[in-house]
């Protein structure tokens, strides 16, 4: 007990937020006799965010029961209210102002390495050393983060399977490990009785509820942790069944993996152990998860990509601009493309939040080389709706679906929306789902109504162009005016 280096101690929690397994927390109750956990509703987030919002909603009820587990976690140590401090301000200057009041010597957190993070933490690091306390921050939500896997030249990897393959030969047990919170319990502080305010409810930080609890969107670790065991009985089967949108193949864990409410180390463990025990399936959903850590490390180590392509070249390409660019694109976010599978994806993502991986590429494709439109337009939108929005898995997304990315399909690949949708929701199931004025329509009508037959459309109640948009465009036209617009690009392209 003595050997501790800090009497007092502050847990900073931003997108790890579960007490088990949590890498500041267990460096925090190690170090200190005392720790304090806070949670901070950032304005500088939440002002961008429109007031009624799936994220935020997700996280404050993952406070409630964080709280719960902190509380519990001190309990069972003979301390009395340990919990939570949830406070509501600008988290660069609410944090070193808690932790001086407070008398903590040091603030602990978790990586985070998105650009405004970093910018922000170094703030928060200054205004810390400039009262004296330390600011400790430890990976916690990736495997392998940063420099950690390179390239035997000593360079970041920006190709996914030569990384995938160092990051399999580099993982072991001292990776994979959790860190052990429940035996240090003993060093949560009791909370001072003017923070034992608990979690503040939407109304109290200026948002309304949304429809997560209809979704049935599971929150908190206890939500990640069930959600979990439901995949697990499916998980043999994923790489069969993760490309249709209209089969409950993938594991649903995006959002999880965002907010930390479950941790990424137990994931990928078990994933790892099933693929040794030979499930084609876990292998695939592994990969997945070491897609995760590139998208990660290449945010970290190429900044410049969340502003501009990955690729220079890329950033010569001329999208459409103008009203009628703007128009497409509105038709885009709100649906009203005229092709099925894009216009279904989209009310999927503006519904519930979530949209299925098939989809996201099938939408960014379309959104790129059908409508000719900026990826970072695309970009945005699917920043502001996702739940499991992630600036580098995004960036990622988008940057691939436009050709500009790492590692991303060639510039001529351009899915055909019409096909994708015959091949991944062949009988419709999705499309029926989220567009029912088409539901009365079969076979290959419901992929493309604009071929069928008048009987057909009259027999199903679809009039194009009133209850169903005629397409916006036509895919041949739209497939050789991008081939023309990446243009500029053919010669790297071919390098
Ligand atoms: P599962 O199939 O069960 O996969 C498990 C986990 O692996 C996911 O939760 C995710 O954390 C990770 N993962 C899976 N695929 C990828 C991938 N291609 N890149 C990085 N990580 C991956 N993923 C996000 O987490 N946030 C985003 O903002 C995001 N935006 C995307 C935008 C585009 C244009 C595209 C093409 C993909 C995007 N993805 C994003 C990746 C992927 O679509 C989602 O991770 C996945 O659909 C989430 O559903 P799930 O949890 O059921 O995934």
């Amino acid at each position: 007990m003595n050997n501790k280096k800090y009497d007092k101690g502050l847990v900073w929690f931003r997108r790890d937020l579960r007490s088990d397994d949590n890498a500041a927390l267990y460096h925090a109750l190690k170090a200190c006799h005392q720790v304090f956990c806070v949670f901070v509703f950032d304005q500088a987030i939440l002002d961008a965010l429109p007031r009624a919002d799936r994220r935020v909603e997700f996280i404050r009820e993952s406070l409630v029961d964080l709280d719960r587990q902190l509380a519990e976690l001190g309990r069972h140590h003979g301390v009395s209210h340990a919990g939570l401090i949830v406070q509501h301000g600008r988290a660069g200057e609410v944090v070193p102002a808690l932790a001086q009041k407070l008398a903590a010597e040091a603030v602990f957190a978790s990586h985070d390495d998105e650009p405004g993070s970093l910018a922000r933490d170094a703030r928060v690091g200054e205004a810390l050393a400039g009262d004296g306390k330390a600011f400790h921050s430890f990976k916690d939500h990736v495997i392998f983060e940063r420099r950690e896997v390179l390239t035997l030249g000593g360079t970041p990897y920006s190709v996914f399977t030569p990384y995938k393959n160092a990051w399999l030969r580099k993982v072991d047990d001292f990776y994979l490990r959790p860190y052990p919170v429940q035996n240090h319990g003993a060093a949560l502080a009791t909370l001072p009785a003017d923070c034992r305010t608990g979690v503040p409810a939407l109304e109290d930080i200026g948002f309304a509820p949304t429809n997560l609890a209809e979704l049935k969107i599971s929150t908190g670790s206890p939500g990640g942790s069930r959600l979990f065991d439901d995949f697990m009985a499916r998980i043999d089967q994923y790489h069969a069944t993760r490309d249709f949108p209209a089969v409950k193949g993938p594991s649903y864990l995006g959002v999880h993996l965002r907010f930390g409410t479950v941790s990424i180390r137990r994931l990928a463990g078990t994933a790892l152990r099933l693929q040794r025990q030979g499930s084609p399936g876990a292998a695939v959903w592994l990969s997945e998860l070491i897609w995760r850590d590139f998208y990660a490390q290449i945010l970290s180590n190429f900044p410049h990509v969340a502003e501009r392509s990955f690729k220079p070249a890329y950033d010569a390409i001329a999208w459409e601009q103008g009203p009628a660019a703007e128009g497409l694109f509105r038709a885009w976010c709100e649906g009203r493309t005229g092709y099925p599978l894009v216009d279904a994806a989209m009310a999927q993502i503006n519904q519930t939040g979530y949209m299925h991986n098939r989809l996201r590429m099938v939408t960014a494709s379309f959104l790129v080389k059908d409508l000719g439109l900026d990826w970072r337009w695309g970009e945005r939108y699917f920043a502001e709706k996702l739940n499991d929005f992630d600036l580098s898995a995004n960036n990622g997304g988008w940057q691939w679906a436009a050709s500009s990315g790492c590692d991303a399909q060639p510039y001529f690949r351009i899915f055909n929306p019409t096909s994708q949708s015959e091949k991944f929701d062949a009988d419709g199931k999705f499309i029926r789902k989220y567009l029912p004025q088409l539901a009365g329509l079969t076979g290959t009508d419901l992929h493309s109504p604009w071929l069928a037959k008048p009987v057909a459309l009259a027999a199903a109640g679809v009039r194009l162009g009133e209850n169903y948009p005629l397409p916006v465009v036509q895919h041949d036209e739209a497939r050789a005016l991008t081939l023309q617009r990446y243009a500029p690009v053919k010669k790297t392209a071919a390098e």
